[in-house]
């Protein structure tokens, strides 16, 4: 085989950037691949249904230590003769994918959003503001592909999964505490975002979010200023600065729509709008608007997307 595809699978079930990783590896190298992937990951077979023919599993690697992940990855590379290393363009691809690319003299393409075509990769420049279309002139690769810019495929087919037995030598790095962010669903895997701005007033206000954002199965997010206050945690904080996400929806409540907020919000497929001013950017970038005030139209919002559910 000559193509791996590297994935984070903590957690109780495979996140979708990993289907969609293993679907894009698969597609470019047009049948079974193998992926690579660390922790106490189970359910691994089920890998096989997005193309992979076969998982490397290394147990007992610290998530968190990209110099590791990036032994791993490269080991298995080499023994497998890859030309073409996939990984996902989230926090631990981005750990991995520039030293990978690094180690084995690789062309490397961050935030992959297609598949190549005539040697050529598309991905999002200028925070999402325009794409390039970048040329590999190397044999070998590394792209990592953006998150939900492709849909996984759900065929049949099993994984044979083994346990990954090199010698990645002694970490470099201890990790003395891991905290949580959060309970909920993270950012960046969430399909649908309720986002608050400085148009909500204060954090006292924040329930109608965190109740529009439980009845949809939806993320909660906010702008800078609002993390900058202290009403929401800054893993909330999207935009150039903060978490880039691209959900199939964003609800923008309060948002005024300022360049640096769009940046990490712009490649969402549905944008919604609810601002006061109808002269507020983001309508500009809004499929859906709602001119009217946050507290008259929020639980207008949560009775019918309650009752929209009830009906489901
Ligand atoms: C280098 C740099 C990086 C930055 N990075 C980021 C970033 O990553 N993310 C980010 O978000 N910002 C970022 N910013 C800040 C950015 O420029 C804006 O200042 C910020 O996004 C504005 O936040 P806001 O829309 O919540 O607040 P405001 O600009 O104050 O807008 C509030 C909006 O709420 C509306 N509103 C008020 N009351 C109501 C109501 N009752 N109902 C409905 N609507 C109402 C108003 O009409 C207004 O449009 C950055 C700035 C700089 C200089």
């Amino acid at each position: 085989m000559s193509t791996i595809v590297f994935i984070d699978t903590r957690g109780d079930k495979l996140p979708k950037a990993a289907l969609e990783a293993v679907t894009f590896a698969s597609q470019l190298a047009g049948g079974p691949v193998t992926a690579v992937t660390f922790g106490p990951a189970q359910g691994l077979e089920a890998l096989g249904a997005q193309g992979a023919g076969k998982v490397v599993v290394a147990r007992g690697v610290n998530a968190l230590d990209g110099q590791q992940l990036t032994k791993l990855v490269t080991s298995v590379a080499e023994a497998e003769g890859a030309k073409t290393i996939v990984c996902v363009h989230d926090g631990t691809g981005k750990a991995v994918a520039p030293r990978v690319a690094a180690r084995l003299k690789a062309a490397h393409v961050p935030g992959a959003i297609a598949a190549p075509e005539d040697g050529k990769v598309k991905r999002n420049v200028f925070s999402g503001k325009a794409q390039a279309w970048v040329e590999l002139r190397s044999d070998r690769r590394v792209l990592s592909l953006m998150p939900n810019s492709i849909a996984p495929a759900n065929g049949e087919g099993t994984a044979t999964v083994e346990e990954f037995s090199g010698d990645l030598g002694a970490a470099r790095v201890t990790v003395k505490e891991v905290r949580k962010a959060g309970a909920g669903i993270p950012l960046p895997e969430a399909e649908i975002v309720v986002s608050g701005g400085r148009g909500m007033k204060g954090p006292e206000h924040w329930g109608p979010i965190e109740e529009l954002a439980q009845v949809l199965g939806a993320a909660t997010a906010c702008s800078r200023p609002v993390a900058d206050m202290d009403w929401r945690p800054h893993h909330e904080h999207v935009g150039q600065t903060g978490v880039a996400i691209r959900p199939n929806c964003y609800i923008a409540i309060g948002i005024s729509g300022a360049i640096q907020h769009l940046a990490g919000v712009n490649q969402s497929k549905v944008i919604a709008v609810i601002n006061k001013d109808p002269e507020a950017p983001f309508f500009k970038a809004a499929d859906y608007g709602i001119v009217g005030d946050a507290f008259e139209v929020l639980p207008k919002l949560i009775e019918a997307a309650k009752k929209l559910r009830s009906e489901a």
